[in-house]
């Protein structure tokens, strides 16, 4: 060999290590969800499902229907309406161009979305239009407890109904949503911002006020001095936040109208007994908001400093026209974080699973193998199969056994159906199949009859609260 090959060897050799190393990984391919995304499952997919559940259920009260839009909008949807300087927009949406070419983005909330269905589904001309929905929303923020890349939320939207009751309203539905989750030692805030008229006028004096303390400002709220003051007031930032104690005050600048709507709204919420503190520093992250804007939040010892907020929304009259649609259709919503109601639910108020009834098929002989089950044993196993699915047409929650072997996993059989925490077993054995009985043991009580599959299905079905074929 020469030198220049022994040369060549010595610099491919290594490379072809690394190769080898890497291509077996990306063979076996990742087993972790990308960062800030959960694989969600057990316990958790209850809390989810009961969340939705009470959700839907609060909302229908109030004749709320449901609405499903894509998870992929044109980029433009979220660009143009949320405002290039929030955080969403500046920092957090996850977007690309597709094989065609198109500039689409993962939807970071629900309403400009919805609000986009709205016009192109032309469904302003019958207002109004409720409508709730959950799903999954997409940001990429730095990942807590709490605050995630891929979370979900449950939200609602009230299009062409502008009366100040009407903000009262989605504030009750809110509130009863979350009590209905059983979720206490969470507190309401409110805000007005007013009309965009005074909002201008209190951007400048608000501009005037951070001007003589730049120096002290944290970069992102340096950059928003010129460009959007007031979203300075939602910084986290803790210099900001002190340099903010002393800032002039919205409702100081808040026109009649504005100051009547927001006294009618704190006076009727007084009236339902829905607690509320005024926050007159709650201005909310998102550019469409104007005149109510409100909070629900925990106590920041149970989610973390900057995760308190569980529930948020606010009135956005003018977005429908600014996506395109006609003027004059207001509109009001919020939205609630899915992962942080469910890190607060109390195991109690989460209801137990419907414990199942175990159907166990017990073969005469000993032994066999699960592949060629000789004709009696195959014989019971599909007559108890039979009866299990009778079963769960009767609305019974049913786990048939499956014939695995030997006769010895019978025995475990029962050990798992104390584990699935079943209430009853049905035992079926080859003399109960031929003289149409079966036994049925009571696992609480450990006792146990013969009855007919007749009186079986009569006897569990009656138990069970929803029959799935009537
Ligand atoms: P935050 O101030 O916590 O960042 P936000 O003002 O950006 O919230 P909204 O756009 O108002 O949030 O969304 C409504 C609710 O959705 C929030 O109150 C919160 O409960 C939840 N939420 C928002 N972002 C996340 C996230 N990254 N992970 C989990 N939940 C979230
Ligand atoms: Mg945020």
């Amino acid at each position: 060999m020469n030198m220049v090959a022994l040369a060549t060897v010595a610099r491919i050799a290594p490379t072809r290590g690394i190769c080898r190393r890497f291509s077996s990984k990306a063979r076996n391919g990742p087993t972790n969800a990308v960062k800030g995304m959960k694989d969600r499952f057990g316990d958790e997919s209850q809390r989810f499902q009961l969340i939705t559940e009470k959700g839907v259920r609060v909302a229908s009260l109030y004749g709320y229907e449901q609405i499903s839009t894509p998870i992929l909008e044109n980029s433009r949807v979220f660009e143009r309406t949320l405002g290039e300087d929030s955080d969403v927009v500046g920092k957090e949406l996850y977007s690309f161009v597709d094989k065609g070419g198109d500039r689409l983005t993962m939807r970071p909330e629900g309403t400009a979305g919805i609000t986009r269905a709205l016009i192109g589904q032309h469904l302003y001309h019958d207002l109004p239009q409720k409508y709730y929905y959950f799903g999954p929303m997409f940001r990429h923020e730095r990942q807590q407890k709490g605050r995630l890349r891929q979370f979900e939320q449950f939200g609602i939207e009230l299009f062409g109904q502008n009366h100040a009751s009407s903000d009262v309203e989605v504030i009750e539905l809110a509130s009863l949503f979350l009590s209905s989750l059983g979720l206490k030692n969470v507190t309401l805030e409110i805000n007005s911002l007013g009309n965009n008229a005074s909002r201008q006028i209190y951007k400048e004096a608000l501009r005037h006020y951070l001007a003589k303390h730049e120096d002290g400002l944290s970069k992102d709220s340096l950059n928003r001095l010129s460009t959007n003051p007031l979203r300075i007031l939602d910084s986290k930032a803790p210099q900001d936040i002190e340099i903010l104690e002393n800032c002039p005050v919205l409702s100081d600048y808040l026109s009649v109208p504005s100051q009547q709507r927001f006294s009618f709204i704190t006076e009727t919420l007084a009236q339902l007994n829905i607690p509320f503190t005024v926050n007159p520093r709650l201005v909310r992250g998102l550019d469409y908001y104007q005149d109510t804007v409100f909070e629900f939040k925990v106590a920041s010892s149970e989610l973390g400093p900057q995760q308190g907020t569980v529930l948020a929304g606010g009135r956005y009259d003018g977005l429908v026209e600014k996506m395109g649609g006609i003027a004059g259709v207001p509109s009001i919503g919020w939205a609630a974080g899915m992962e942080r109601l469910s890190l607060l639910l109390n195991d109690q108020d989460v209801p137990p699973k419907t414990r199942p009834v175990v159907v166990i098929p017990i073969p005469e002989q000993n032994h066999f193998s699960a592949d060629t089950l000789p004709p009696s044993t195959m014989a019971l196993h599909s007559h108890a199969f039979v009866i299990s699915s009778a079963l769960r047409k009767q609305g019974v929650k049913v786990e048939f056994m499956h014939l695995t072997g030997t006769k010895a996993q019978t025995q475990k059989q029962f050990a798992r159906a104390d584990k699935m925490n079943a209430s009853h077993a049905v035992l079926i054995g080859s003399e109960e199949m031929n003289s149409g009985v079966v036994t049925l043991k009571c696992l609480d009580s450990r006792t146990e009859k013969h009855c007919s599959v007749d009186q079986l299905l009569e006897e569990l079905g009656a138990k069970s609260t929803k029959k799935v074929i009537e």
